[in-house]
């Protein structure tokens, strides 16, 4: 079977309509799942509901050494309202440029995998090894991922590289993601005798107001800096006439290291307790981060640096990934970088692109890492 080649991968994996919603990500997952097993990989498909398909492939032998974890989600965004000027799955090419939904985020970074580890299957394969692992139902919620880790269907990992938009920056991890839904109740009346009701909403001012005072149980990270927390819709009331006995916001944070998720929620719902509202979890993807100092970091970072500007200093990113969750799957010690040939400010635009030319460096780059970890 001839070995694919990293951009045509790309254009294939374009063509696959795996927009979430709905995901349906099956077929993109066979097809690469196909390609692994051809090369002398162990697949193992999961499904966290009909058609949401993820994959884990691994190979290597059983050694004092885990293999090295690479990893990519096979969703994508939808199209958004503006119009394209390119076909968003027919794998356009304009100069430098390769066109399409899911081009940067992240089907370029799983070609440039995929590709370098079927090329070296044969020497991979008498060491530590690799395990692949490409998920389904990031986008909304982590859902592959958790599903993966939850389960207990990941076995171990060494180190891991989440192949995501960085323009091939190592990043050292991301902020956590936690989102909240509160909610306020009252009583209804008519609009003209306030005093007989009670307002959800004047109560829910008061929530904001709240909110607004509130301080992080850590208020600063070394390298990510503060923790935020942002108000992001409202709604209340039914008709201006009556007095409202009900209304929510969903509140969106970004934690740092050090905060955990269900005492954030606690501590939260202890704040607006005397308002009487309550406050509900919705969302959540912890942080992910390792320390620049870790050995294996800072091999990276020197095998990154040719293909940079300069050598790189300690950064994350901005958006969240599966990465924390598959480390969470992997037994919560491994390393994680964020690395792959997308450019991150174009991450869920109109008219998505990748360069050509990042790929292929993301091919030799991972092929690199491959190897090292082989010892090679
Ligand atoms: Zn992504």
């Amino acid at each position: 079977m001839a070995r694919p080649e990293a951009r045509a991968l790309t254009r294939e994996l374009l063509a696959y309509n795996t927009i979430n919603p709905p995901g349906m990500e099956r077929a993109c997952a066979r097809h690469l799942g196909g390609l692994l097993e051809a090369a002398g990989y162990a697949i193992a498909y999961h499904e966290f509901a009909e058609a949401r398909t993820s994959l884990v492939a691994h190979i290597g032998v059983r050694d004092a050494k885990p293999p090295l974890c690479f990893t990519g989600h096979i969703d994508v965004v939808p199209l958004g309202n503006a119009r394209w000027s390119h076909d968003a799955f027919a794998g356009e090419t304009d100069g430098d440029r390769l066109y399409g939904r899911g081009s940067t985020d992240m089907k370029s970074g799983i070609a440039a995998f995929v590709v370098a580890a079927t090329q070296l299957a044969p020497e991979l394969a008498r060491g530590p090894g690799l395990v692949i692992v490409i998920t389904a139902g990031e986008e909304i919620g982590c859902e592959g991922a958790k599903y993966l880790a939850d389960r207990k269907l990941l076995d171990r990992a060494g180190a891991i590289v989440v192949a995501e938009p960085t323009a091939n920056y190592p990043y050292v991890g991301h902020k956590g993601l936690a989102w909240f839904e509160v909610e306020t109740t009252g009583v209804t009346a008519h609009g003209s005798m306030p005093e007989v009701g009670e307002n959800a909403i004047v109560k829910m001012a008061e929530v904001v107001g709240d909110l607004g005072r509130f301080r992080f149980p850590v208020e600063s990270h070394a390298v990510m800096g503060k923790p935020t927390l942002n108000v992001g819709t409202i709604h209340g009331g039914l008709n201006t006439n009556s007095v409202p006995d009900r209304a929510t916001i969903t509140v969106d944070t970004r934690t740092v290291p050090g905060i955990d998720h269900v005492h954030l929620c606690e501590s939260l719902q202890a704040l607006v307790a005397p308002r009487g509202a309550r406050v509900k979890r919705i969302v959540e993807t912890p942080a992910l981060y390792t320390e620049p100092a870790n050995a294996w970091v800072q091999e990276v970072f020197a095998m990154c640096t040719p293909y940079l500007d300069a050598p790189p200093t300690p950064k994350t990113i901005t958006f969240s990934t599966d990465g924390a969750d598959l480390k969470r799957g992997f037994g919560g010690a491994t390393p994680a970088v964020i690395l792959g040939p997308g450019e991150p400010r174009l991450a869920h635009q109109t008219d998505e692109w990748c360069s050509m030319g990042r790929i292929d460096q993301s091919v030799e780059l991972f092929r690199t890492l491959m190897q090292r970890w082989n010892g090679a």
